[in-house]
């Protein structure tokens, strides 16, 4: 499936905000929002005006770019979810937030969903004891998640790991990292997402 590989860092200076797309980086002095806070391009530094559709669309720019979807992939995860019962926006949190590629990044497998997206890719976890290659797929509650042993070296996975202390893992998740598995205890709701996202100006900008 297709990816963005263009400049990360210029993806948070048009949302005006740290997304969190490099890894370390994003922690230290260098990161672009840190330096230029403001959009890129000739009329970055002119003050933007929104309209309501400006702000809904933003939003869902935001919020595709944090998970690194592109348009059909975001697109097909919005129908699932306004199919699903309950609310649209926090059903497509929900989604988004149980993808194998966000949970290896967030039990600390990877600094970054990029990095996270390329393990998996890779064949570096196991699900339920089975090798996983596909990113989107989405987990369940009591689902294994286990670095395959043959991978339990490389250097990368291991940094990530002694660096979790950065951040914090969530409490749908459990993380044992001397035996390198993760569990999901639950399936996230609203309040354990905590990113900055206003899920209803998604929905909105959809139901146009
Ligand atoms: Fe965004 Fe990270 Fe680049 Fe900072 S370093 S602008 S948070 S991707």
């Amino acid at each position: 499936m297709a990816r963005y590989i263009g400049p990360v860092c210029r993806l948070c200076r048009r949302e005006g905000t740290k997304l969190f797309l490099k890894g370390d980086r994003c922690f230290s002095e260098k990161c672009a929002i840190e330096r230029r806070n403001y959009p890129p391009g000739q009329h970055g530094q002119t003050r933007p005006r929104f309209s309501d559709y400006g702000m809904q669309l933003r939003e869902k720019q935001k919020v595709k770019r944090i998970y690194g979807l592109l348009e059909k992939q975001f697109e097909n995860t919005m129908s699932t979810a306004n199919r699903m019962k309950g609310r649209t926006g926090e059903n497509l949190l929900s989604l988004l937030e149980r993808r194998l590629d966000n949970v290896v990044f967030r039990l600390g497998f990877a600094t970054s969903r990029a990095e996270a997206r390329q393990l998996v890719r890779h064949g570096h976890f196991l699900v339920n004891g089975r090798r996983a290659t596909i990113p989107s797929m989405l987990v369940r509650a009591g689902t294994k998640i286990t670095l395959a042993e043959s991978s339990r070296q490389i250097t990368r996975i291991v940094g990530a790991l002694e660096a979790l202390e950065r951040r914090s893992v969530p409490s749908w998740l459990e993380i044992d990292k001397d035996n390198f598995e993760g569990t999901v205890k639950a399936l996230p709701v609203r309040e354990e997402i905590t990113l900055p996202i206003q899920a209803q100006l998604i929905v909105e900008l959809y139901s146009r």
